[in-house]
């Protein structure tokens, strides 16, 4: 039968998918609260033929072989995969599947949420008020900014950049531009968006600037002092996508200097450290990497991958094999 080794625990739904066909499950149970050891995963991938990882865990070239010859597929528990090295598997004849789509809305609904926050100076007023500093209503108290009629700028318009820029153009009237290597006529119809070909023509005209594109050599700091001096003194910069796609500690110079007006991010560039400038600063709001996060999107994540796992092992092609 069929042997998978899980990295740490994950919402059982898949689980049971796989233990159903008879398949013996391995999770790595010591993981619940903390990532795998690097220890746990080279000794949990021998002899089986499935490996389930997160994007916690960096699966190159050393597990494969530790997992060789029986290895012959990794689904990796999320829809980037900037944490397996894909040319090594390719060259090693093992399959390798995400978990694209099932997230989408719950990720745009948490950028959503990053984007009121900080439009809205939630996390600050709660801040405040918790310190007792409560004492009147005040015209002029913790003033924010309003969405609608502003310009949100989407870099990488994917599944969920194209269904941030739904939310933003339907529900609260913003005008939306975008960038992206593929431009689409459909979308621009449909919401009224503008396609600007760079990042650079983009990024003066937004008041919001959400980030959407995965984490690709030619993304990583693809905001930098330079590009963050290019958005407008007003603006926000949200990032729920990868942490290196932005320089953290330009980012931390971005805000304390006023560049730009604040941040809300959900992951970082050297994850788990947030650069300790960031924490200290009142205009930004910090999630630890929570925008998939929901209890129904992870076990929807859970079972695909263990279809992905089921199809590959049965001989068929799986539904999300990356290329
Ligand atoms: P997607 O592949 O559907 O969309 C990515 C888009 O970025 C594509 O349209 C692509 O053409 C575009 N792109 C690539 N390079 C670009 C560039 N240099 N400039 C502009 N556009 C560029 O992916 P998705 O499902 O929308 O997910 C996007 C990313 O979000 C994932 O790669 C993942 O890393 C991240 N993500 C994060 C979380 C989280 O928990 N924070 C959850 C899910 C996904």
């Amino acid at each position: 039968m069929p042997k998978i080794f899980v990295t740490r625990p994950i919402p059982d739904a898949g689980i049971k998918m796989l233990q159903d066909k008879g398949y013996e499950v391995v999770v790595n149970e010591a993981a619940k609260d903390r990532v795998a050891t690097r220890e746990e995963v080279l000794a949990g991938v021998k002899g089986v033929d499935a490996l389930l990882s997160v994007l916690t865990e960096k699966v190159d070239a050393e597990v494969m072989d530790a997992g060789l010859p029986t290895l012959k597929v990794i689904a990796n528990y999320a829809v980037g995969f900037d944490n397996v090295n894909l040319p090594v598997a390719k060259e090693k004849n093992i399959a390798v599947t995400n978990t694209p789509g099932v997230l989408t809305n719950t990720v745009a609904e948490h950028t959503f949420a990053l984007m009121l926050s900080i439009a809205h100076r939630i996390s600050e007023a709660d801040r405040f008020s918790r310190a007792g500093k409560y004492t009147a209503w005040g015209p002029q108290l913790l003033l924010g900014t309003d969405l609608s009629g502003k310009t949100l700028g989407v870099v990488g318009l994917g599944r969920i950049g194209s269904r941030v820029a739904m939310h933003a153009a339907k529900g609260f009237g913003m005008k939306i531009i975008y960038t992206d290597p593929k431009p689409s006529a459909e979308f621009e119809k449909e919401m009224g968006a503008e396609y600007v070909a760079t990042i650079e023509e983009l990024l003066p005209k937004a008041d919001f600037v959400s980030i959407h594109v995965p984490l690709l050599d030619s993304t990583r700091h693809l905001m930098n002092a330079e590009r963050l001096k290019m958005m407008k003194p007003t603006a926000y910069l949200v990032n729920t996508s990868r942490g290196p796609i932005i320089d953290e500690k330009a980012l931390a110079q971005a805000l304390a200097e006023n560049w730009i007006q604040g941040a809300a991010i959900d992951v970082f560039e050297f994850e788990p450290d947030i650069t300790p400038e960031l924490k200290s600063l009142e205009n930004i709001i910090i999630t630890p990497h929570i925008a998939s996060a929901t209890l129904e999107t992870r076990q929807l994540m859970s079972v695909l991958a263990a279809t992905n796992i089921i199809e590959a092992l049965e001989g068929r092609t799986p539904p999300n094999l990356v290329k």
